[in-house]
């Protein structure tokens, strides 16, 4: 059994010992973890198990940057936990965790604490997995030690727990050295942890764009061989990833990466990933110019009108606007093979559709301001008919009315996120 197994997997070849850094040596101070994820790591130490934050949290915090969320990983198992908070729920078919919540009138949605057993590194097979389902007992077998858990995690530098019991940082994988040295690397074969997930491709380049980190030679090798595999990837699951990176402004320069390590055809459809140098600079622009926005749906979709815009816009220019039919079959066209791949809902193939519609409309110079103010999508228009024809010029006869609209529009943009003011003022100085 052991031997098939190490054979199978190779992770479990491991260090033995982890390098284990005292409070006094390393800058995390229970000051910078949320009061909630403090309550839940005692809690658990209290009653007797091993508790630790872990992931992107312990990362951050080691950079001096404010964590987004706090994971945790315990030796309790689910049932365990659910037992010791009474706002928890068990989530997960194959690798059950527990969410614990807090509810708070200033918040609109409680805020969730996610919070794992100590996982082993192993890759289900469908056998395995048809087992479990009769015999639920075996998922027991699922569950690790801390350097298992360790092991199983993506990067290095993402493997690094903090433990409330001596408040000390413990690394099983070097990932402090990777830290300091800045250097995104993938923990055990580079082949197979991309090829066995190759979500991981991406997060690669995520974290080396959020970062500024270099991604370290085998790593890069690897997911380069893996990135194929990006094909397989189902659509709800992408779009999951790729909605992570919006707010963090990360896209532009995920897919700058992606260029540089030729990647992008095997996650983008071809009408997006034969276009990515005209697409960059769009959504650059939206990261600029959009940092009000908060919302993860108004971002998508301007993410995605900005992947087709350049596409569209070589097939049907701005000029055309008055053959709006033609664009909208153009638009409905090419929005399905990005349905394909990302499972849009209704509603934002419908926003998409909304912001081309305008997009044209106000390319050939409608100026119904009352009427167009009434629509969503106006500002995300406005907004991709400013930058589409910023470089144009001398600049088309209708964009000057737009930047005289300044304050008016000004007011009510805000809402929306964007800085109208500055999209305008900085387009028509030069
Ligand atoms: P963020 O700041 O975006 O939350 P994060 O590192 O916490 O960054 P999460 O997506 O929240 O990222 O995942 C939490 C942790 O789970 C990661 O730090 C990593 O250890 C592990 N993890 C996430 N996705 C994978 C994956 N595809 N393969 C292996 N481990 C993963
Ligand atoms: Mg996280």
């Amino acid at each position: 059994m052991k031997t098939s197994e190490t054979a199978r997997n190779p992770l479990r070849n491991r260090p033995p010992e982890p390098l284990i850094i005292p409070r006094a040596k390393h800058p995390i101070s229970r000051k910078n973890i949320d009061d909630k994820a403090i309550k839940i790591l005692y809690r658990l130490k209290n009653s007797g198990f091993t508790a630790y934050l872990a992931g992107g949290a312990v990362r951050d915090m080691l950079l001096g940057q404010r964590p987004a969320d706090f994971d945790i990983v315990t030796d309790a198992n689910p049932k365990q936990i659910k037992k010791l908070f009474r706002n928890s729920r068990i989530i997960g078919r194959r690798f059950r965790l527990v969410h614990i919540f807090f509810y708070d009138r200033n918040r609109a949605t409680p805020q969730i604490f996610e919070t794992a057993t100590f996982r082993r590194a192993v890759t289900l097979e469908e056998d395995d997995l048809a087992r479990i389902q009769e015999e639920p007992e075996l998922a027991n077998n699922l569950f690790g030690t801390p350097d298992e858990d360790a092991l199983r995690r993506d990067f290095t530098i993402n493997a690094l727990f903090y433990n409330i019991a001596d408040f000390s940082v413990i690394d099983h994988v070097s990932g402090l050295k990777d830290l300091e040295d800045g250097i995104v690397r993938i923990i055990g074969d580079p082949d197979q942890r991309f090829t066995e997930d190759p979500v991981r491709v991406l997060r690669a380049l995520e974290f080396a764009c959020r970062l500024n980190f270099t991604i370290e030679n085998e790593t890069a090798k690897g997911l380069m061989l893996g990135a194929p595999a990006l094909a397989g990837v189902s659509a709800s699951r992408l779009r999951e990833e790729l909605r992570g990176l919006y707010s963090k402004k990360v896209t532009a320069g995920l897919l700058a990466l992606g260029q540089q390590y030729q990647i992008n055809q095997h996650w983008l459809p071809d009408l997006i990933a034969g276009h990515i140098p005209a697409v960059i600079p769009l959504i650059q622009q939206i990261e600029h110019f959009f940092p009000l926005a908060e919302d993860d749906n108004e971002l998508e979709k301007m993410i995605f009108t900005a992947m087709l815009l350049p596409g569209i816009l070589r097939q049907c220019p701005l000029a055309d606007g008055d053959r709006l039919n033609l664009i909208q079959e153009k638009i409905d066209e090419n929005l399905k093979p990005l349905n394909e791949r990302f499972s849009l809902p209704r509603f934002q193939r419908h926003a998409i559709k909304e912001i081309f519609t305008l997009l044209y409309r106000l390319g050939r110079g409608d100026k119904r301001i009352n009427q167009l103010l009434k629509r969503d999508n106006f500002f995300a228009a406005l907004f991709f008919y400013a930058v589409s024809t910023a470089a144009t010029t001398p600049p088309p006869s209708h964009f000057s009315f737009w930047a005289q609209q300044g304050e008016r529009l000004n007011r009510s943009s805000k809402a929306r996120g964007l800085d109208y003011g500055s999209l305008f003022n900085i387009n028509r100085t030069t």
